[in-house]
């Protein structure tokens, strides 16, 4: 076994090494391209981006981000809290005002969401022509 041998086994320590950067150059490129997308979504929207090679991948991430907002209005809304859009504050799920910045709090969810009809109080979604809510008992529309 000579020198040639050696260097095209994978434990030669200089490819080894070579493998190393390679993917810590992979994993910086990946940053590099979410970095790139976050700049771009930053500065655009879903109706900027019609047209454009990013208007798909913008029009999802809207989508994406109208579902993470629903979850986390429901997961609050399960403990029976809710927030206060405009500063924030963590509230009683019924309450009519924000108390600490005054707002006054409409219906927490309407119509529908992530593609579904729900509760406007709580979230939980229903089927069509159901009375009440089978989770919290709000009258539904
Ligand atoms: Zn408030
Ligand atoms: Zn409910």
């Amino acid at each position: 076994m000579g020198m040639f041998d050696k260097k095209s086994q994978p434990e030669n320590p200089e490819i080894a090494e070579c493998d190393r950067q390679l993917a810590a150059l992979e994993a910086r490129r990946r940053e590099m391209y979410f970095n790139i997308g976050r700049t771009y979504a930053g500065q655009n929207t879903a109706e900027s981006a019609k047209g454009t090679p990013y208007g798909e991948f913008m029009q999802e991430l809207e989508k994406v981000d109208r579902n993470k907002d629903f979850y986390e209005k429901r997961r609050l809304a399960l403990q029976g809290l809710r927030k206060c859009e405009k500063c924030g504050n963590i509230l009683v799920l019924d309450s009519a005002f924000c108390n600490k910045c005054g707002e006054k709090l409409e219906a927490l969810f309407q119509g529908e969401e992530t593609g579904q009809k729900v509760c406007s109080r709580c979230g939980t979604p229903y089927a069509e022509g159901t009375a009440f809510c089978t989770n919290c008992g709000n009258k539904l529309a």
